[in-house]
């Protein structure tokens, strides 16, 4: 999750009004450590899919754009790597959720990330009658330090770059808008670590969690490959699924 404003990551979702016939397809869950790809893949899939992508991390960043309560909340947590407590979360969630938009299907990127937020989507997906598939990119630990330690966003569109893998074409400065690159705050290397170890802690026991629910679980290794084919490979999952 990890561009843009909340209306980009979800809050319109750019999803134009469905017909009333489409079918409603199985919501989808993007699980996987910071720095995994959720929010580059979770885009591509909006876009193959028409489906909004929500993205909690996007949604709390305009927040604190905006500078209201909500934000200054969240900001305490997030400037620190730590999550941002629950109920203020799974209110954001619920709120999205029930836009006319996902009444189709939707993406979740970053979401859920602990036991009592997974529990709290349970309820709203029994409520609506379907069930989530979770696509868990995997990736070595090594990997994820070098992408988050390198990664530059564009304060003004939200476009991810990094140093190593993906330059802009002049050193520092957004190929779109022309506007000097920023590193995120908690992309700093202590939040870095601090973030991989809530990772650790809080989000991904959630695979026992997701296993005792009987989810739909695809793995899909996305250490290596470029976005796109990590991304053909995700398509190829949820097909034979
Ligand atoms: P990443 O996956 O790279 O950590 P995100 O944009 O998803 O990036 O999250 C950034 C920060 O926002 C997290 O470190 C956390 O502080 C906060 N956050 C995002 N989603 C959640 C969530 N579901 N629950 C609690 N905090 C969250």
């Amino acid at each position: 999750m990890e561009t843009g404003s909340a209306r980009n990551s979800g809050a319109t979702g750019a999803a134009p009004k469905a017909p009333v016939s489409r079918p409603q397809m199985a919501p989808l869950i993007l699980f996987g450590s910071p720095g995994s790809g959720k929010g580059t893949q979770s885009k591509l899939l909006m876009e193959r899919l028409n489906i909004p992508q929500i993205s909690t991390g996007d949604m709390l960043r305009e927040h604190i754009r905006e500078g209201n309560g909500i934000g200054e909340k969240a900001h305490a947590s997030m400037k620190n790597g730590a999550l941002v407590c629950d109920d203020l979360v799974n209110d954001l969630v619920r709120q999205r959720l029930a836009e006319c938009d996902c009444d189709h299907g939707f993406i979740l990127d970053g979401y859920p990330r602990t036991r009592d937020q997974a529990e709290y989507l349970t309820g709203i997906m029994a409520q609506r009658g379907v069930t989530p598939v979770v696509i868990h990119l995997v990736v070595d630990y090594n990997i994820i330090i070098a992408r988050l330690a390198g990664r530059r966003q564009c304060p003004r569109c939200g476009t991810l770059y990094n140093v190593l893998s993906k330059p802009p074409r002049v050193a520092g400065v957004c190929d779109l808008e022309g506007e000097a690159l920023i590193i995120r705050e908690d992309d700093r290397e202590q939040v870095i670590r601090e973030r991989l170890d809530a990772y650790e802690r809080q989000t991904r026991p959630l695979i026992d969690y997701f296993r005792e629910k009987g989810r739909r679980l695809v793995e899909v290794d996305a250490s290596g490959g470029t976005p796109d084919q990590i991304f053909e490979q995700i398509c190829r999952s949820i097909q034979s699924e």
